[in-house]
């Protein structure tokens, strides 16, 4: 048996980033960027005007006041989309619209809110300091400036900036072929009637779920049975894959075949079993460049054990810049009586209060409570020596999201 970080290192050591695709921006939401992006303008790229008014000197203007407006020409009107064609000399005005570039010789915009329009010209009854009202070129971003760097996660707010510098496509991480495989006789596919010591199951459904939610192209393959020749079909029919993921039967069961048939098939192992509850028994190889894992059967420990070790794993395929589980610490609400030995991610709860961040354990910590992970937004990572955690006491959590 050994410990996670052992177990993680042993996993991480030949992990490596597969290939990038250029896609569509409108369809890279939640991808890893795969290239850094910078701007080959500046954005904007023109100064233009932040508001509807008029463009003018600010000299022009210093001494405009209700009580003596200055009275300009107006050279013409700028629509947003439009440039100007007149230079914006002494005593002229230039009509401007929000997002119209700023015509030559013009410095400052007067809001409309502060005109009167005349018959030939324009009255301003407000002065504009130079610069009033300008959005000026660059001022979003510098041309040639890196703005986002590989490895980023793609929001709506990465997708906005990709698309200001022009590119209507962007390279990002492959997603990595994820395959799941549920073991077990008693395990009946969800829509068949249940039938005595059956259950349905449930593995086979978070970890598809998991494996999308962390960028994977999941697949479920379906049921087999604790048959070992079952078994091996189904894990033949896997076909192409980056991630084999069994969950159950790779404990010291008479049925658990899990382990024996993998290694038949060739897969070199990396570890088995880890100093951890919930947990231990996670096989975890490799078959050539692609990993197979088996994880524990009881529905909160494969999960559990997905996120400690399928999802870095699977952020490093995707080049993402930092792997997960995102780390913290919060608060303990409420205390806790442990029983000492392995290491323990316990499920719980995250509130604020009074500003700072409390977590507060599911009452039932059982690795089969699928429940308590419903409840859960963090694990507490407890050392195995723990007999006690403490109500008030700092405690490392990782993040599910
Ligand atoms: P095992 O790891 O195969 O010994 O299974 C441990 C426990 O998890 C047993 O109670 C199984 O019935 C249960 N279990 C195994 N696979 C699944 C599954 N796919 N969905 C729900 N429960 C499961
Ligand atoms: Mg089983």
């Amino acid at each position: 048996m050994i410990e996670v970080e052992e177990a993680t290192r042993k996993l991480m050591a030949k992990a490596r980033p597969l290939g990038a695709e250029e896609v569509p921006v409108l369809k890279a939401l939640g991808r890893v960027l795969r290239e850094d992006i910078a701007s080959p303008f500046p954005i904007p790229p023109f100064s233009k005007s932040a508001m509807d008014g008029y463009a003018v000197r600010a000299v022009d203007v210093a001494a405009a006041s209700e009580e003596s407006p200055v009275e300009l020409r107006v050279l013409e009107d700028v629509p947003a989309g439009k440039v100007g064609r007149h230079r914006v000399t002494k005593g002229t005005a230039a009509r401007i619209m929000t997002g119209a570039p700023i015509p030559p010789g013009a410095d400052a915009i007067v809001m409309v809110e502060y005109t009167e329009r005349t018959s030939g010209g324009v009255r301003i009854i407000q002065q504009a300091p130079k610069g009033k009202h300008v959005a000026p070129a660059g001022e979003d971003v510098r041309k040639g400036q890196r703005v986002l760097r590989q490895g980023a996660v793609i929001r709506a707010a990465e997708m906005g900036m990709i698309a200001s510098t022009g590119r209507s496509k962007v390279k990002v991480g492959i997603k990595p072929k994820v395959r799941v495989i549920s073991t077990g006789s008693e395990v009946l596919a969800p829509g068949k009637e249940l039938k005595p010591g059956h259950i349905y199951d449930s593995n086979g459904y978070s970890l598809t779920g998991l494996a999308a939610t962390r960028g994977a192209e999941a697949k479920f393959l379906g049921i087999a049975p604790d048959r070992k020749g079952a078994l091996e079909r189904k894990i033949k029919s896997a076909g192409d894959f980056d991630v084999l993921i069994l969950s159950g039967g790779v404990s010291v069961g008479d049925y658990d075949f899990v382990q024996d048939s993998l290694l038949e098939l060739g897969v070199k192992r990396l570890f088995y079993k880890v100093r951890m509850k919930p947990g231990k028994p996670v096989f975890a190889g490799l078959e050539g460049r692609r990993y197979v894992l088996g994880l524990p059967g009881n529905p909160v420990s494969c999960m559990v054990t997905f996120e400690l070790f399928v999802r870095p794993l699977l952020d490093v395929m995707l080049g993402k810049k930092e792997p997960g589980p995102r780390r913290g610490s919060a608060c303990l609400a409420e205390g806790k009586k442990l029983k000492p030995g392995r290491r323990k991610f316990l499920r719980g709860r995250l509130h604020e209060t009074e500003g700072h961040l409390y977590v507060r354990l599911s009452t039932d910590q059982e690795s089969g409570i699928l429940r308590s992970m419903v409840e859960s937004d963090v694990l507490v990572d407890v050392p195995g020596e723990t007999d006690r955690v403490e109500a008030g006491s700092m405690m490392d959590i990782i993040y599910l999201e």
